[in-house]
């Protein structure tokens, strides 16, 4: 069960107090803490592709000191967690320190390709900046978030992972619907991974302290440990451009799979381009660009779907005027901002291309997605299941033609309005037949075309109500759904025998249920 120590903490300055009381910690990126012990550990559940990629084996896993180390119980000797200090614009202001609230880095697991990992526990009790709040978390939004990391990952989504979900048999007190009626709920701790937990908002606070130095000293340790390919008198330019661009391949591939963050604060935004911290995110059911999951974020909106490029650039400025001080002349600022537009471009071309099973990609063809939205948001279509109907219909010779003439008959089962699809039908049929006249003009074997577009368009999201029934099971202590549906989301590409309840369209009980679509940052 070895951990190697943080090199984060190593290569920067800790905070010398330590005083685990929430308080402003200035000069410092981090503050040693450790997790708080829990009453009654168990193991929920456990990534076995995560764990296989640690080299932790089965009986390692299945092991009391696995559960002791992961659930915050007991540590290897010599270890010295921390919870790292970072700032952020929440909703578009500046909210001052936050930091790791209820998160403490355990340490580091090297791969065996030599690649290190940090392992965080989620959940694990109060830090210096945990503010008024408890530092745990519960079982609902651990298990999403458990889940959605690793599903996001086999979708290729750029993300961070998690290892395991660890009951901590204690209660947590929340107020689910923000109505004055707190309750207790289950609480739980994951095992989060990745090659860093650094937030645009790790940069932002010493920067708006005017802690240039520190500022410096991180920005120079994220280019060495993360991004050693940049060296000499531009590499920090060259970073921050790398830094927009993975940031625009993350958006596409957000739009590409209908993924909503639903809180794209800068304090949520990972420095190495990977999706972090899932709250009261979602997964397109019926098509609306304007779509948010998070309760907060409305009326404003200003999370939804479709916002999501546009605010992954208005963030991105907000570390590069972070980044200001570090940049005598603010070119390359600029050019990194240029780079994330241009990243996103090109990244959502590739994307498109392929939902739509075109070979080659022509400046013109974004009129046809958009009015292919346009036609999907009329009829009320589910995201996911319209495109892998289209790729099973563009593979069948005749298909797609049956689909001009009928579209409601051919798009039944990703329908959710018999009223909107009779109504609708044309605009989806003028636009099924601009698709067919394109596709005539990019020749491709039919089987090619659908294989093509089946590797973009998944089968499987983990859709909120899907998350939700796996939530209520487990709260009963039945984790049969919650294996399935990590199961399935194992190969979320791969049409599979008895798998088709998980991709199916939002039922209707779940249109409006709390937690089925809509969710509050409660957790
Ligand atoms: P989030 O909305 O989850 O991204 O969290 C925003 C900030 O609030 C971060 O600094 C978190 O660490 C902190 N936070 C959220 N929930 C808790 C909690 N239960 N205990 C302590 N800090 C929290
Ligand atoms: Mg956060």
């Amino acid at each position: 069960m070895e951990l190697l120590p943080s090199r984060f903490a190593a290569a920067l300055p800790g905070d010398p107090s330590p005083d685990p009381h929430p308080r402003v910690v200035r000069g410092a990126l981090w503050s040693a803490v450790a997790p708080t012990p829990v009453a009654a550990p168990r193991l929920l559940a456990l990534s076995e592709p995560m764990a296989g990629a640690l080299g932790f084996d089965a009986a390692e896993t299945a092991s009391p000191e696995f559960l002791a180390l992961f659930s915050g119980n007991r540590l290897p000797p010599g270890l010295r967690p921390l919870a790292t200090n970072y700032g952020g614009h929440q909703f578009g202001h500046w909210a001052g320190q936050l930091g790791d609230g209820r998160a403490i880095l355990l340490g580091e697991r090297r791969d065996r390709e030599g690649r290190h990992w940090e392992l965080q526990l989620k959940g694990a009790g109060p830090t210096p900046y945990s503010r008024q709040a408890d530092g745990r978390a519960v079982l609902r939004s651990s298990l999403r978030e458990f889940v959605a990391s690793e599903a996001m990952h086999a979708l290729g989504v750029p993300t961070t992972r998690a290892l395991c979900l660890v009951a901590s048999g204690e209660a947590v007190v929340r107020d689910l619907l923000y109505d004055g009626h707190p309750r207790p709920e289950p609480g739980a701790i994951v095992c989060r991974v990745a090659p860093s937990f650094l937030r645009f908002g790790h940069c932002e606070l010493p920067a708006s302290r005017g802690e240039t130095a520190l500022l410096v000293a991180l920005v120079d340790h994220v280019i060495a440990t993360h991004f050693p390919q940049f060296d000499g008198p531009h590499a920090r330019g060259d970073w921050f451009s790398e830094v927009a661009r993975r940031t625009g391949v993350l958006m596409a591939h957000w739009m590409r799979v209908g993924f909503v963050h639903g809180v794209m604060n800068t304090d949520n935004l990972s420095l190495l381009g990977l999706t972090l911290d899932y709250g009261p995110f979602g997964f397109l059911d019926d098509v609306d660009p304007a779509w948010t999951p998070n309760t907060t974020d409305l009326p404003g909106r200003r999370y939804c779907y479709a916002a999501q490029p546009a605010v992954a650039h208005w963030n991105l400025s907000a570390l590069a005027s972070a980044l200001s001080a570090l940049f005598p002349d603010d070119a390359p600022l600029k050019a990194g901002l240029e780079a994330y537009v241009e990243a996103f471009h090109a990244a959502q071309a590739q994307a498109w291309a392929g939902k739509l099973g075109l070979e080659t990609w022509r400046a013109e063809d974004a009129a046809l997605v958009s009015a292919l939205f346009a036609a999907l948001e009329a009829i009320e279509a589910d995201f996911t299941g319209f495109f892998r109907r289209l790729g099973d219909l563009v593979g069948t010779p005749g298909a797609l033609e049956a689909a001009v003439a009928d579209p409601p008959a051919a798009f039944a089962a990703v329908l959710y309005d018999p009223t909107k699809a009779g109504r609708e039908a044309p605009r989806l049929a003028d636009w099924l037949a601009a698709y067919a006249a394109r596709l005539a003009t990019d020749p491709q074997p039919p089987a090619r075309r659908q294989a093509r577009m089946a590797a973009a368009n998944p089968c499987y999201v983990p859709r909120n109500w899907l998350l939700q029934q796996a939530i209520e099971a487990a709260e009963q202590g039945d984790l049969s759904e919650l294996r399935a549906l990590m199961a399935v989301l194992e190969q979320p590409y791969t049409p599979q025998p008895g798998a088709e309840r998980f991709a199916a369209r939002r039922p209707d009980w779940a249109r409006d249920r709390p937690g089925c679509s809509a969710l509050s940052c409660s957790s």
